[in-house]
């Protein structure tokens, strides 16, 4: 490719010395964002939209790019963004998350934040002259308001006024996104113009630990995503009839909870028999009344279904619902279905994964191509842009939990990575 060549002739070659002090960078970041000043937790890393400890780590990693001479922002409902370059200009985009899943990790979303600003301080360090914006983007984990993707899928325009202002409540005090954002001194009803976060992406790269164990058992450092499976979540409500635990004979009783235990076991098969990667999750039970000695009279199931092929994913979630209907009837009770939301199979930019595949063999470093199990902002940033992702292992596949851990170094190879391909995106953009 005489393109890279050119390019890689102007790049400077990461020496181990190079790769030692960007793991130290990386890993003392996330270090320090995993302190008690940012999370809401003792266990692990706790943070979600709107709390002081999200506005705490956004501000320390808005310190950090203003240090490098980056202009700094926050869009209208809080997608934090800096940039290295006059507003208007073609930029690549680089960026994950900064908030956490309740109880989780130090890595999740924060690694492609840390990452990217370890881009942006080598591209400072050796005066590279490509014009970069790094997004943070808002509540992407949904511990807020129980909504996944939610600052990125406001930018890319895939949401509803009505869900603002008052389907999406917090969990913790049912509160609308919309007060929230308010109070947290944002302006929701200037929601329309986050689209212009999104805007004169030439590419983007997210990077993020793989949280899947398919790098660790291939010993690999790396992994380049191919496609992001795409996704259906639901609630499902199953009404019978409240009754006495100890008086009502079985033969006359309606139990939700029972209705309830049919679905979840026939969720389970029907994802285990679908095909590969196709999976099936109850996350979320609650019982109503929920009392030792009373028959559940009603219960709310989540159900979250993914899978790299869209039309499987469909048949799985018609065979749950169907399921549902049938243990409902059978009791003589009923159900009802809310589809919350659901985002197709995205594949990634072929030429953001050439780019990315094109610097991993640069350097020589061995890496794997494989499919994204877990959602990620990237999902809508392909509305807009071309987009790839890079993975680094995460220690046996654990994630969204406390001993969630990666190794910096992995991570500063990523960042090696993501520093040529960058170079590379920009040199074909310009062609
Ligand atoms: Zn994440």
């Amino acid at each position: 490719m005489a393109m890279s060549r050119a390019v890689w002739d102007d790049l400077p070659r990461a020496t181990k010395q190079d790769l030692k002090r960007s793991a130290e960078r990386i890993g003392n970041t996330v270090h320090s964002l995993a302190g008690p000043n940012f999370t809401r937790g003792s266990a692990g890393v706790e943070r979600y939209a709107y709390t002081p400890e999200y506005a705490r780590t956004v501000a320390y990693v808005q310190r950090a790019f203003d240090a490098i001479g980056f202009r700094t922002w926050e869009d209208a409902v809080g997608n934090f963004v800096a940039q290295n370059a006059p507003r208007g200009t073609p930029v690549v985009g680089l960026g994950s998350h900064l908030d956490s899943v309740r109880g989780g990790g130090r890595w999740d979303g924060t690694l492609g934040v840390v990452v990217a600003l370890e881009v942006c301080h080598l591209l400072t360090q050796y005066d590279l002259d490509v014009p970069v914006r790094v997004i943070s983007f808002v509540e992407e984990e949904g511990s807020g308001f129980g909504q996944l993707l939610l600052g990125s899928r406001i930018a890319a325009g895939l949401i509803d006024e009505d869900d603002l202002r008052s389907t999406y409540r917090a969990v913790d005090d049912g509160r609308s996104f919309w007060d929230h954002a308010v109070l947290a001194g944002h302006q929701p009803h200037r929601w329309r113009e986050c689209a212009e976060t999104l805007d004169d992406l030439f590419g983007w790269i997210e990077i993020h630990i793989e949280q899947g164990r398919q790098l660790e058992d291939a010993g690999h450092q790396i992994g380049i995503v191919e496609l992001i499976s795409g996704y259906v979540q639901g609630d499902i409500e199953l009404t019978g009839r409240v009754d006495h635990a100890g008086t009502t004979p079985m033969r006359l009783r309606s139990d939700a909870v029972a209705m309830a235990a049919e679905v979840v076991i026939e969720a389970e098969k029907l994802a285990a028999t679908a095909g590969p990667d196709t999976v099936a999750t109850v996350g979320e039970i609650d019982v109503t009344p929920g009392i030792i000695n009373v028959v559940p009279g009603e219960a709310r199931l989540s159900i979250d279904v993914r899978g790299p092929k869209d039309s499987t994913v469909q048949e799985v979630v018609d065979g749950i619902l169907i399921a549902a209907e049938q243990a409902a009837a059978r009791r003589s009770g009923r159900m009802s279905y809310v589809e919350r939301q659901r985002v197709g199979v995205t594949p990634m930019s072929s030429v953001v994964v050439d780019a990315l595949t094109d610097s991993a063999n640069g350097y020589g470093f061995e890496h794997l191509k494989l499919p994204s199990g877990a959602a990620h902002d990237t999902m809508s940033v392909a509305r807009r842009a071309p987009c790839g992702m890079l993975f680094i292992p995460c220690v046996a596949g654990i994630s969204h939990a406390p001993n969630e851990e990666a190794d910096p170094r992995d991570a500063a190879l990523a960042a090696w990575i993501t520093l040529d391909a960058i170079v590379r995106l920009h040199a074909r953009s310009r062609t």
